[in-house]
Formats: C-alpha cells, structure tokens, sequence
C-alpha cells in the first residue's frame, strides 16, 4: 500500500470508531437506513473508492479495497452494503460500457449523486442466472423491459441499477440472448417492498419492478446485446473478494469481543479464558481470522495483476464467509447466555453472517468453481 492508501485506510478506521460503531446497535434493532451516515460515506469517497481517478474516484486496488471493507464490517456490514453493491454496478460499466456510458455517469457514481447497486436475481432464478425472465424487447429507437427482480440492495434508496435481461429469449445458448442494461429509476421502472431479513438490517434489500419500461439503445451496456451474462460474472472475482473481506471483517469482530469477554467473565474463581474449552475455541477463531486475512490477500494481489483469480477468490470467499459464520456462533457459545442477548453485539453477527455464504455465488458453488478450477489448471 502507498502512503495515500494509508491515509485512506486510517481516516476510515477513525470514521468507524467516531460515527459508524455508536449507531450501529440502534439503527441494527430499528431496522432504519442511516441517511447521515452515507452522507458521511460520500464526503469520505467510499462511492468512488475502485473507481478510476480519470472519473473522480480514488482508484484504489484491490487490496486496500478489501482491507477498508473489513474495517467497516468490523463494525456494521450495513454500511458496506450500501457502498459496496454500488461499486459493483460502477465496475461493470467501467469495464463495459461505452465512453459516452462512462463519462455520463462514472463521475456522478464516484461522488455519490447517483447510487445503486446490481439486478441479477429474479424470484425464479438465482444461482441459475441464465433463467431469468425479465424481457428487453428491442424497439425501433431502444428497449422495453418487463419483469422483475428480486433481493436487489439498495433496492429502495438507489435510484440506478446495473440489469440483467433477456434481450433474445429463444437464444442458445441462453447466455448468449442476455444483455446489461443501465437502468435509472422512472417512468416504468420502480422498487417494490422492502424485503423482511434476518441480519443484514438497515439495509433496503428490495424488488425492482420493470413495467412497459423504455429506455434508449444507448442504455445497453457496451455496444452490442448478447454480453450481459459475461459482464454479470466478469464482476464476481472482485465481489467475491468483497464478500470475503466482510467474512473476515465479522470474523475478526467475533473474536475481539470474545477474547474481551473471556478476560472478564468469571467461573469457578477464575476467568473464563482460563478454562481450556474456552482457549480452544480462540485459538480455533484466530487461525482462521488469519487464514482467511492471507487467502484474501492472495487473491486481491493476484486481481490486482489483472491475472485470472476465480480460483484464489472462490477460496477466499469460500474460507471467509464460513469464517464469519463458525466464529460468530463460537462468539455467541463463549459470551454464554448473554450471547443471546441483544444487549451485546454478537448476535448481530451471528444474523449479519451467514448471508455472505450466500452472495457472489453460493458457497455450494463456489467448490464447484474452486474444483472446475483445479481440473482445468491440473490438465495437460
Ligand atoms: C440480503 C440479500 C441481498 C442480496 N443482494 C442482491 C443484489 O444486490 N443483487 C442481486 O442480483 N442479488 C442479490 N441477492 C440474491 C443472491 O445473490 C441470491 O440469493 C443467490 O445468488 C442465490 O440464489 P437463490 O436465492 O435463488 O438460490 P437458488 O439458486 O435457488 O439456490 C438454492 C440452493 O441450491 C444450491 N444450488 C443451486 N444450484 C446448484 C448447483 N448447480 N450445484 C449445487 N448447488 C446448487 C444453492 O447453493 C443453494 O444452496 C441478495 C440476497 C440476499 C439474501
């Protein structure tokens, strides 16, 4: 990291602490988006953090990315969520998109004027994105979308969105009658309900509804239709890297806080880190904060080169999130009844982590991934 990466990393480590930690219990509990701390996010330039300088972002890589996603998350995913689906939608017009594209809307993403996020998942497919239903149907001048998509992040208080739609439904094979389209909000084009969650509060996962919805031929991400499902997975290796920092980031939290209860809980006249159950329970959590620190940084190295990484970030992602999973529930094992107890933060954790073993690919899948991945290297 160069020093203008540190002094990045270290003014968002002072925002965490001052701003993002104090609130995050309460607006967690009340289920509230925190207007004034994405005002704080866009002063800050984390709407423009991957972003090139040429556009007004800061450019920064892969690595110094990652380590400022743990850091927030460290503290509350909320926040990340919120900037991070954001930074998806910017990097695949970044890399797909037209000049024109770019230079329309690049900078305005960078300072957070406009935010959004990523529209993949539908209610009928997910994992299997290649049967999505949502329609672009070409029109003499541009497009027309019908359809739906579901889970979206920032669903409510984005107003732009990066989606994926069939624009040639008979298509084989399926991907290639998939197109990306850059989507603002209006006429036509509206979020559904907030949907209901069990971690992961504060954060307005919604529907996106597509209704006779028109748009110009240059709202078509790069030039030509048939690319969408390309420029949907071209993004995870970076979404994965990102989804693993959060895993360590909860990981890393789970273990401060229990290593802190340890010292002062007492049992039988002594501490409870005095008792072996407990020791190897946090020696087990910072292994794998560790292991999962260096997986990631393997992959966000590897991604900075600009060489193929599905591999090291499948692992990343893969090890992290189930980081975030086990040492959250061994958080809650240590801190005993009060684990349960939303008086402390761990069960925040514990419903903030499983659902990064869901995004950017499931878990399932990234061993499938990481498996076709290791085949295909081994083969002469
Ligand atoms: C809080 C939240 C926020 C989200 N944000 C966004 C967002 O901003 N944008 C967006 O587009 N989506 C978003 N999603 C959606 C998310 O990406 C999907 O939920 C995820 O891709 C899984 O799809 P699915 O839920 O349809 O599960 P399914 O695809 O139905 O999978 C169900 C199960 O089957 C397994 N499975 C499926 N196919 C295979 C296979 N071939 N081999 C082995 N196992 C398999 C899966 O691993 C899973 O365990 C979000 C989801 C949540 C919960």
């Amino acid at each position: 990291m160069d020093s203008g990466d540190l002094d990045m990393l270290s003014a968002i480590e002072r925002w965490v602490e001052k701003e993002v930690r104090p609130v995050a219990k309460h607006f967690d509990h009340a289920d509230e988006y925190p207007f004034e701390l994405v005002e704080q996010m866009k002063e800050l330039g984390l709407f423009g953090l991957t972003i090139a300088p040429e556009y007004g972002g800061l450019g920064l890589s892969a690595s110094t990315y990652a380590r400022i996603v743990t850091t927030v998350a460290r503290a509350w995913m909320a926040p990340v969520g919120i900037f991070n689906s954001h930074l998806i939608m910017a990097a695949c017009l970044e890399r797909h998109g037209t000049p024109e594209q770019k230079a329309r809307f690049l900078p305005r993403f960078a300072t957070g004027e406009i935010r959004g996020g990523l529209g993949l998942t539908e209610p009928s497919a997910g994992t299997d994105l290649q049967a999505i239903r949502l329609v672009a149907r070409p029109t003499e001048d541009g497009y027309v979308l019908n359809g739906s998509k579901t889970w979206i992040t920032n669903g409510i208080h984005g107003t732009c969105f990066a989606v994926l739609a069939k624009t040639d439904p008979q298509a084989e094979p399926r991907h290639r009658g998939m197109s990306m389209f850059i989507c603002e909000k209006g006429d036509g084009f509206s979020h559904g309900k907030k949907l209901k969650k069990l971690g992961y509060k504060s954060i307005d996962s919604a529907e996106l509804v597509f209704d006779n919805f028109r748009i110009g031929a240059d709202r078509l991400i790069g030039v030509e239709p048939g690319h969408g499902f390309h420029h949907a997975v071209g993004g995870l290796a970076l979404g994965r890297i990102n989804v693993a920092a959060r895993g360590l980031g909860l990981a890393e939290a789970a273990l401060r806080d229990a290593v802190a209860y340890a010292r002062e809980r007492h049992t039988f006249g002594k501490p409870i880190g005095q008792h072996q159950a407990i020791q190897l329970k946090l020696a087990d959590m910072a292994t794998r904060v560790e292991a999962a620190r260096l997986l990631i940084e393997q992959a966000a190295v590897k991604y900075d080169t600009g060489e193929r990484c599905d591999l090291e970030a499948g692992m990343a992602k893969l090890f992290a999130s189930e980081a975030g999973v086990e040492n959250s529930l061994e958080a809650l094992r240590i801190f005993g009844g009060y684990g349960y107890s939303v008086d402390y933060d761990v069960e925040r954790y514990y419903r903030d982590a499983p659902l990064m073993c869901i995004g950017e690919g499931t878990n399932e899948m990234q061993r499938i991934i990481i498996a076709r991945q290791l085949l295909e290297r081994t083969s002469s």
